[in-house]
């Protein structure tokens, strides 16, 4: 059995870890393509280096395009490496261009298609996630969702009718965290050590329904650099994209800063920290994981039932006040119980799947 996988950016490396180990336990064989599209040391090699991802046996370099020239490149150069390797299937992860542009260079060489992290809908078609997971899971043969609400949005869109198989695992971000918790670390790169012996709160931001308006931007670092100096120190560990915007549009961010940390710094900041504000998808699920209470700064989100269990709310920047947010959940009793997002074990659920296929 042979498995052709497709990784590219930031949370498709971390997502891959626990799913390269299960294949390889299983005795799947996988190549591993990595697109390109984040290539900084920071976004990329650190990942492959501190969780010891397996190799690349294909690199490519279709970063820094915009979305459509992009997803043009990856196929051009995905599909002669598919027709090289001839692969039982093909795998993605996710949402990114990296995904979409596997799941059509599969369906065109009519190679069976693997979404992990299937179903997931947050219902806004401005964000081109949304139109990479739709397209995407409508393209695939195996869909591994994780949590029930996912299946519930593909049997809304009529998926139990196309002879697809629909497999809810639970999460492989769970899985990951469990394996590398206990590796947690704190490095130099991150800053004055003090600062994280205070209270603080963890901020990431890099959406680009976020960065890319510099009156929602401009509104963004007015509502930190208040809380901030006001209310709770924030600690925001800079996205390239949003590092260049804040440039591009001459905005002043006060709060703590660093370049983007490793994930074994980010394991270490979400035991630390007391809140996490994040647009990240992510993000808000190792919040839960970690049971720290999340500000989703964003209109919706796809990890819906956070909001529901009252451990996560949405923020729509500009509108009302993050001060009081965050002052709620000061007060607030919450509940991290719920095991929705599974055991851990997603990524032997997957290779158990694959083997049976
Ligand atoms: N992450 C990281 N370093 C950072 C910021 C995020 O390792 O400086 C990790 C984070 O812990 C999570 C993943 O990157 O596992 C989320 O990726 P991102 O926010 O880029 O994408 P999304 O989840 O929104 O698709």
């Amino acid at each position: 059995m042979k498995v052709v996988t497709i990784i590219g950016a930031r949370p498709q490396f971390i997502k891959s870890a626990p799913v390269s180990k299960a294949l390889k336990n299983a005795g799947i064989q996988e190549i591993t393509i990595h697109t390109g599209q984040h290539y900084d040391a920071n976004m990329s090699a650190v990942f492959f280096d501190e969780m010891a991802l397996p190799k690349p046996l294909y690199r490519l370099e279709c970063g820094g395009l915009e979305r459509q020239e992009m997803l043009v490149k990856m196929q051009v150069e995905l599909a002669p490496i598919f027709k090289k390797e001839q692969p039982d299937f093909v795998l993605v992860y996710g949402d990114t261009n990296s995904t979409l542009a596997g799941a059509r260079t599969a369906n065109e060489l009519n190679i069976p298609l693997i979404h992990v992290e299937a179903g997931l809908r947050s219902f806004n078609l401005e964000m081109p996630e949304e139109h990479n997971r739709v397209e995407t899971d409508r393209r695939s043969k195996i869909l591994f969702t994780p949590t029930e609400e996912a299946v519930q949005n593909l049997h809304n869109e009529g998926f139990q009718n196309k002879g697809i198989q629909i497999e809810t695992i639970g999460d492989v971000m769970y899985d990951a965290l469990l394996q590398f918790k206990s590796k947690a670390q704190w490095v130099a790169e991150m800053g004055d050590r003090s600062f994280f012996e205070k209270e603080f709160g963890l901020v990431t931001v890099h959406r680009f329904e976020n960065v890319s308006n510099r009156e929602k931007l401009s509104q963004l670092v007015n509502e930190l650099n208040e809380v901030h100096a006001t209310q709770l120190p924030l600690y925001m560990p800079l996205h390239p994209s949003t590092r260049n915007r804040l440039k591009e549009f001459g905005l002043q961010l006060n709060i703590h800063q660093s370049p983007p940390v490793g994930y074994l710094q980010m394991l270490w900041l979400l035991q630390e920290c007391s809140v996490v504000l994040t647009d990240s998808g992510g993000l808000q699920k190792e919040a839960y994981f970690s049971e720290k209470p999340c500000i989703t700064l964003r209109e919706q989100t796809e990890w819906v039932e956070l909001v529901t269990l009252g451990v996560n709310r949405l923020h729509v920047i500009g509108t009302d006040s993050l001060k009081h947010a965050i002052e709620d959940f000061r007060s607030a009793q919450l509940d991290y119980s719920w095991k929705g997002y599974g055991t851990g074990n997603a990524a032997d659920k997957i290779a158990r799947t694959i083997l049976t296929a």
